[in-house]
């Protein structure tokens, strides 16, 4: 007999600076929520972001949070975002170069790991604008590293390259997967 494994809720990042932003996003939370170990339970805004790091003269970025509950363990969830990434025909030549679809893990759970290959918290999410700020309108309540979300968000050294991306209702397409 198999024991039954417990829901663990994440917090999943997704970001599109390449091709029809807009639509990858969209099929991008469809295919992360298309299974049924990972339920979907809430979506932020979508916004519009400067590049940080990587390459001069990208273009913008759309991100996006989203809250899953799931019963895949943390290395099975980054696996399988690695294959929706992969789905959207990510290539990783340059490092934080333009990519059609970037899916990050930000908190799974309360876990702490320093695994390079699974970092949690995501280590580089306690400084991004456009993974916080999504995350405040989502969920203004929420905490990371003991701080409000909303509070690193207005701290971030990118805020000031933050809209919303009010042509891009995404919000309640997506939301009709809940
Ligand atoms: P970035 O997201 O920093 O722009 P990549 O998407 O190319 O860069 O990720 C590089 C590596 O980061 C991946 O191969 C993955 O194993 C590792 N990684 C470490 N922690 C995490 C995390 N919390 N979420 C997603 N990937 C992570
Ligand atoms: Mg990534």
């Amino acid at each position: 007999m198999t024991a039954e494994r417990r829901l663990t809720r994440a917090i999943l990042a997704l970001g599109s600076n390449l091709g029809e932003r807009k639509g990858t996003l969209q099929s991008a939370v469809a295919e992360l929520v298309d299974r049924p170990e990972v339920r979907l339970q809430n979506v932020s805004p979508v916004v519009t972001t400067k590049p940080v790091g990587g390459p001069d003269g990208q273009p913008d970025f759309l991100n996006m949070v989203i809250a899953v509950d799931t019963t895949l363990a943390a290395k099975e969830l980054l696996a399988h975002c690695q294959s929706v990434e992969q789905s959207h025909h990510r290539t990783r030549e340059v490092r934080w170069a333009a990519r059609t679809l970037d899916v990050d893990i930000i908190v799974y759970g309360d876990e702490a790991s320093a695994d390079p290959v699974l970092t949690l918290p995501h280590p580089r999410a306690a400084e991004r604008a456009f993974v916080l700020y999504p995350w405040s309108l989502m969920e203004p309540n929420a905490i990371l590293a003991g701080k409000p979300v909303s509070e690193l968000a207005a701290a971030a050294q990118d805020m000031a390259g933050i809209s919303h991306a009010q042509d891009e209702p995404l919000e309640r397409d997506v939301a009709q997967e809940l």
